[in-house]
């Protein structure tokens, strides 16, 4: 929706969450700062992202909207040699060439993507190197039974 800012009072929050009703149920979708989430883009097209920020709007109309500042994860088509899962390249802050703010009902309902970082020789037990930008997926994620 097209809308000019006319209050500058944003929120901000740790925790938020909303419920779909989807095929007659209803599904309570919870999101915290650090998650990491897969986001419903155009044309059933999908994008994984961390959550960096969840604010709150107060729109014109006097309802409140909440949105998502996201970290996009970049797939750079390049697999591990021995897990043989997906590299994902972090987005760095200084670009902006993708949307950041996204509405809080993007975050996909099956959101059971995890990613682990990609260490290198930097990268301690107990500290990661944060100069370092490359995440693996993990497609070995099950539902245990
Ligand atoms: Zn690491």
């Amino acid at each position: 929706m097209d809308q000019a800012l006319l209050s500058t009072h944003i929120h901000f929050y740790n925790v938020a969450s909303y419920t779909i009703k989807k095929d007659g149920d209803y599904q309570k979708i919870e999101v915290h700062i650090g998650d990491i989430v897969e986001i419903a883009l155009v044309e059933n097209e999908s994008g994984f992202a961390s959550v960096d920020a969840i604010i709150k709007h107060r729109g014109n109309d006097e309802q409140d909207y909440v949105f998502i500042y996201i970290t996009w994860f970049e797939d750079i088509s390049r697999q591990d040699e021995l897990l043989l899962c997906p590299i994902y390249q972090l987005q760095k802050d200084t670009n902006h060439s993708w949307y950041r703010i996204h509405p809080i009902s993007t975050v996909k309902s099956t959101s059971e993507v995890l990613f682990v970082h990609n260490c290198d020789s930097r990268c301690t037990a107990d500290h990661h190197e944060t100069s370092n930008f490359k995440y693996i997926q993990n497609n070995f994620l099950f539902t245990a039974i």
